[in-house]
């Protein structure tokens, strides 16, 4: 498992038509219409909230307010009973529930966005229609637990939808199977060729791990929470020991920027995963008991070879990465081989995850993984950490600061 092999893509719309007659693509269309999650469906979904009219969709505006009511009516039109759940200064979280049964599984995604200028389309209309179009798939399959789906609101500014909904259920959190969350979905991670599917949170529940591993598939990276840090709409519910799954496809180069747009998103990868973590979401449904929540988390096996793998595959594709930052996948490439500390694994992330993002990389250079070099008195790669930093920090203090740790160690 873990492992990152080449990863063939379905046959898109597009290219049916080109090499099949148009009778035979349109059945094929409609068997996969029927039998998983449509691509379409996602598309119409993410092209609406994304749309500029929304503006942003950021908490507290028009654009909000607008796609909770479309997120209300598609719920409805699937079947849902839906309720609106008002937090203050215009902010709301629509409810969706399909079943009578009281145990229950909770998806969730949030709805709002980066607001004006910025259409949010992967981060995260992408993740409220793959909400919709799994409960859609799932509501058919006759199981033993009811569907709720939550969308959130106000997210970005501080997970704010989700701590006040995990706060103020309106179905019991004791009575909730699993939650399993969706944030930026539908581009490839760092925008490589190849896919990978983030899936974090399994660590807390035997269950719940037991489902990854039985289902494991190439392209998908099973890793420990704290790899990341609460990042996203699962956290409120893991301070509430929830059992919970997180899947993402994660950051790329226009992740919270202009270029977030609904026509940059892969919607025949997105039906793809949407219909595979529906599989994943039905047997979670059908387990014979209520996963329990681990006091203490149990990681993945495979994680640092995926973490290996995932820092090999970033260096080989991509040729423009700054020198420094070759140095340090080279080296945490070896450290992961020797250590099996969690620092090593959480500091390699940082500097994946610095190199995903460069506008957020000198908090995470400055603060975790120059210090770091420094413990390990490797003033080399504690040097090449800060000059990275330096290069994207914007804030006269904090340049200052690192023109210094730089001096010192030169
Ligand atoms: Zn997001």
């Amino acid at each position: 498992m873990n492992l990152r092999p080449k990863y063939s893509p379905p046959l898109r719309a597009g290219e049916c038509t080109r090499t099949l007659p148009l009778f035979v693509a349109s059945v094929v269309l409609a068997l996969l219409t029927l039998s998983a999650v449509s691509a379409n469906r996602l598309k119409d979904h993410v092209t609406w909230l994304a749309d500029p009219a929304r503006e942003g969709r950021q908490a507290s505006t028009a654009g909000a307010a607008a796609a909770a009511d479309y997120i209300a009516q598609q719920f409805k039109q699937i079947g849902c009973d839906v309720q609106m759940q008002d937090f203050g200064r215009m902010r709301r979280n629509v409810i969706g529930r399909i079943g009578t049964a009281p145990r229950y599984l909770l998806f969730g995604a949030h709805y709002d966005g980066q607001g004006p200028g910025m259409a949010s389309a992967s981060d995260n209309a992408a993740g409220v229609a793959v909400t919709i179009e799994i409960m859609n798939e799932l509501k058919t399959k006759k199981l033993p637990v009811s569907l709720v789906a939550v969308a959130f609101d106000d997210e970005e500014q501080g997970l704010n939808g989700s701590r006040y909904y995990s706060d103020h259920p309106l179905y019991p959190l004791d009575d909730a199977q699993a939650a399993i969350i969706f944030d930026t979905m539908g581009r490839p991670f760092m925008d490589l060729s190849t896919w990978t599917m983030f899936v974090l949170g399994a660590e807390y529940s035997k269950d719940l791990s037991g489902v990854i591993q039985k289902r494991s598939r190439p392209g998908m990276l099973v890793a420990g929470t704290d790899l990341i840090g609460p990042r996203s709409d699962f956290a409120p519910f893991a301070v509430k020991h929830v059992p919970y799954l997180f899947f993402t496809h994660a950051t790329h180069k226009d992740y919270h920027g202009p270029g977030d747009t609904a026509d940059r998103v892969n919607y025949a990868k997105l039906a793809e995963d949407a219909s595979f973590i529906s599989l994943v979401s039905e047997d979670i449904a059908r387990l014979p008991a209520q996963p329990k929540y681990l006091s203490e988390p149990v990681y993945p096996p495979g994680e640092s070879t995926a973490l290996e793998n995932e820092l090999q595959l970033v260096e080989n594709e991509r040729s423009d990465i700054p020198q420094g930052y070759r140095l340090m996948f080279d080296d945490f490439r070896a450290r992961l081989k020797s250590d099996s500390s969690r620092e090593v694994r959480r500091i390699a992330t940082s500097v994946l995850l610095a190199l995903a993002t460069p506008r957020f990389s000198p908090f995470m250079l400055s603060f975790f993984i120059g210090p770091y070099y420094e413990r390990e008195n490797r003033r080399d790669l504690a040097l090449a950490a800060y000059e990275e930093a330096l290069k994207w920090a914007s804030d006269a203090a904090e340049r200052r600061d690192l023109e210094e740790k730089i001096q010192a160690l030169r």
